[in-house]
């Protein structure tokens, strides 16, 4: 296993290189089988297999693109030989995906071809798989609308928008076939919490003792957030309730989560990403010393960024400024220009 640190400002993303599965035993017996995948170089995701020699679910499906592809059934084979339970997808009973982000999701058309077994999301995320053209469209006329707001001049605006409609175009609409909630565990055993913030429909997984934190608690990173002014029920608002949430959970002796590595205190990896908020949060009211708009809050915080990075930098300054404008800790401070101007910027001060 080669462990690599791609450092950026905003956070550090920690990729495992690991090529084997790895099987994990919760308390009751149950096998839970990591998959790594190639999901976007250098980004990697973790698939997971959960079996209890009668149901196998797969959890998440890996980004669709060939490597992720080509790595999911690599792995998959692996388990017969290495661990003693052969699997193939065709032996798959339920698909559970985690959130509706594409690098969990975009390999549902793939895994489709070999299994009919019915897929599972939460509803908050089901026209990002169902309706996934008409959902790219509105959400890139949202995001557009916000970059404006924020400050981000049109000719790099445009490269931006090139990049979020890429990575989202080679993916098809795939019907849903059941719903993730709170008050029905999966198969009757596997307990649901729903845990927006990162993703709207974002849900952790409890398997016995073990809980699959998917992207809303990672070993290393912490998550991204965007502000919810993009799309509901995202933001820090959300997302800090949500880690709320999982602190509370008992009995959990270990996380897995949609990347990076196993967690074996999910409870103090809460604590320093709450932590990391706060830190992000004070230094937010910091820079509003003076007006800024969301892009010069951005890069004072994140510093110099490329490519897609930018986007993820400037999504994550504004999921902290909404935090603190909804608290009234920033105002707008070119209110006359925002009311006169049809696509005004907005700077904020402290209030
Ligand atoms: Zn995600
Ligand atoms: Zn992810």
């Amino acid at each position: 296993m080669t462990v690599s640190s791609i450092v950026t400002p905003y956070f550090v993303i920690i990729v495992i290189m690991s090529t084997s599965i790895q099987k994990f035993e919760t308390a009751a017996g149950r096998r839970i089988y990591s998959l790594p995948v190639q999901a976007f170089p250098p980004l990697r995701a973790n698939v997971y297999l959960i079996s209890d020699g009668e149901q196998r679910i797969l959890v998440d499906c890996g980004s669709g693109m060939e490597p992720s592809n080509q790595d999911l059934l690599h792995g998959l084979e692996q388990i017969g030989p290495t661990f003693g339970e052969p699997i193939t997808l065709a032996d798959i009973d339920q698909i559970i995906l985690t959130h509706g982000h594409i690098d969990h999701f975009g390999g549902l058309p793939f895994v489709r071809q070999f299994t009919d077994a019915p897929v599972g999301i939460h509803i908050l995320d089901v026209r990002v798989i169902s309706h996934h053209e008409e959902r790219v469209i509105i959400a890139a006329r949202h995001l557009e609308n916000y970059l404006i707001e924020a400050g981000i001049s049109d000719q790099y605006r445009a490269s931006l928008m090139q990049m979020y409609t890429f990575a989202k175009t080679y993916y098809r609409s795939t019907p849903i076939d059941f719903l993730l909630t709170e008050d029905e565990p999966v198969n009757g055993n596997i307990q649901v919490y729903h845990v927006p913030g990162h993703c709207p429909g974002m849900v952790c997984l409890q398997v016995d003792d073990i809980l699959l934190t998917a992207d809303h608690i990672l070993s290393k990173t912490t998550p991204h957030q965007a502000p919810e002014r993009i799309t509901h029920n995202m933001g820090l608002e959300h997302y800090l309730a949500s880690l709320q949430k999982i602190e509370r959970l008992e009995g959990i002796r270990l996380g897995l989560g949609g990347h990076e590595r196993p967690m074996e205190d999910v409870r103090g990896r809460i604590q320093v990403i709450r932590q990391s908020h706060q830190e992000r949060l004070s230094k937010v009211l910091d820079i509003c010393r003076q007006p800024k708009s969301i892009a010069d809050i951005s890069k004072e915080l994140f510093g110099t960024v490329s490519s897609y990075h930018v986007l993820l930098a400037i999504e994550e300054a504004g999921a902290h400024v909404e935090y603190l404008y909804q608290r009234g800790e920033l105002l707008a401070d070119n209110i006359e220009a925002i009311e006169k101007h049809e696509t005004p910027v907005i700077r904020y001060r402290r209030s």
